[in-house]
């Protein structure tokens, strides 16, 4: 298709961003719909820059007439009071993943929940969630906790190392959700007697291998959720399989997020069945093939 109008100019600004897809699933994406459109890697490591260059950084995407940028580690909280306006759900999360630019000003949008829900919807509509039990509060954590309350889960349970951090979580969703929020520092406890399981953090990914959960926790009718997507075929998501569970890896999530924040920088919907495609044909080049839910 030929490609017409104003050249949209995106970035992502995080650490050690080499390897993201999203510059490869927005520009691709555009293509197809005939915008132009350049996706910029804006990489801290590569620069020596940190999170205290964000208000530099935000002001250049404002004088050269960015339409937006993506935000990734270790900026998400960071870039939240330098902002003009935050989105509900970015409020309620604290984070922001993506930064629209509008007339100047610097809106602060969070699509990660929002992705997570619906690559999850899709995936495993008929999960059960009447007690999933989050592994990992985190950035990715936090958000799928707000989303999956959002849901309509009757209970939540947080398990993290930290457990500081699954207790500082758990507090923020009491506050606004009206469902009750445990935590736990072992992952067997959280696990008896739950419906569902959701997996966030690194562990699984090709630099940290290994699973978070044992095996034997692994037991249907448990459904189980990943976030990793490098690779997509997690030691923990091909453990469950073999054990019967259903599952969902961490694609979806990836495209989830990316197709509402292409929607919000273009103006356009992205073709999600198109933008997932792309996507695992993507991940199958670096990493091999993998499951998307099953
Ligand atoms: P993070 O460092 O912010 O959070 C990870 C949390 O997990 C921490 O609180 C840590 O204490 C906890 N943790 C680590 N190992 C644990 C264990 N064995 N048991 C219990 N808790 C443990 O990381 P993050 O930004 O939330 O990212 C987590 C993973 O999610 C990464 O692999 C990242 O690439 C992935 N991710 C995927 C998507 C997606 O779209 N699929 C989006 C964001 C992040």
């Amino acid at each position: 298709m030929a490609q017409t109008g104003r050249k949209l100019l995106i970035g992502l600004v995080g650490a050690g961003i080499q390897q993201s897809l999203s510059p490869a699933m927005h520009e691709e994406e555009a293509r197809r719909q005939g915008l132009r459109l350049h996706y910029q890697l804006i990489d801290l490591d590569r620069t020596c820059a940190s999170a205290a260059d964000l208000p530099m950084l935000l002001g250049a995407a404002r004088l050269m007439d960015f339409a937006g940028l993506n935000i990734t580690f270790p900026c998400k909280q960071a870039v939240v009071p330098l902002l003009d306006e935050l989105s509900e759900s970015a409020a309620e999360m604290g984070a922001v993943n993506t930064v629209v630019i509008r007339g100047g000003r610097l809106i602060g949008e969070n699509t990660d929940g929002w992705g997570w829900a619906w690559g999850f919807r899709r995936a495993l509509p008929h999960a059960d969630l009447a007690c999933p039990v989050l592994v990992g509060a985190g950035g990715a954590g936090s958000a799928i906790a707000w989303s999956v309350v959002r849901m309509g889960a009757s209970r939540l349970r947080i398990v993290d190392q930290d457990l500081r951090r699954a207790q500082t979580l758990a507090a923020a969703l009491r506050q606004k959700a009206e469902v009750p929020v445990e935590t736990f520092a072992d992952v067997a406890d959280a696990l008896e007697g739950a419906t569902g399981l959701i997996h966030a953090t690194p562990t699984g990914m090709a630099k940290m291998p290994g699973s978070a959960v044992p095996a034997a926790l692994l037991r249907p009718p448990l459904w189980v959720a990943e976030v990793v997507y490098f690779p997509l075929e997690t030691e923990l998501i091909r453990t469950a399989r073999q054990q019967g569970c259903t599952t969902l890896d961490g694609g979806t999530m990836a495209v989830g997020q990316a197709i509402k924040a292409f929607a919000l920088f273009t103006g356009q919907e992205a073709d999600p069945v198109r933008m997932e495609s792309h996507f695992r044909g993507l991940c199958r080049a670096t990493h091999g093939a993998g499951p998307r839910g099953s």
